[in-house]
């Protein structure tokens, strides 16, 4: 089989757009903008996918903090646990009081 310079560079941009296509759809299923995926595709390819990941993971990890009652991993701004039901709003009755 022949490879002539020409059937490289279509197989080098066939794989190019699937990188850049890939990034789209993860940007789309983690929340980030959907440029952010292709120019990541675009530029690292696989390894830029992976930075992706990366920032998903992070962001994801520090959106959550640990209920205070079972120290089960809650989203940030929960206000019910939803392991153990305990109350997790922020500003008691107390709080309320001494803002006033
Ligand atoms: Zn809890």
């Amino acid at each position: 089989m022949l490879w002539t310079k020409g059937r490289c560079l279509i197989v080098v941009v066939v794989f190019w757009a699937l990188w850049i296509i890939l990034g789209i759809i993860l940007a789309n299923t983690w929340n980030m903008k959907w440029y952010a995926g292709a120019l990541w595709g675009f530029f690292l390819g696989p390894f830029g996918l992976g930075i992706m990941y990366l920032m998903y993971y992070s962001s994801q990890k520090s959106n959550l903090v640990r209920c205070p009652k079972c120290q089960e991993p809650v989203q940030k701004g929960a206000v019910i646990c939803p392991h153990c039901r305990s109350d997790l709003s922020p500003s008691g009755p107390s709080d309320v009081i001494g803002a006033q």
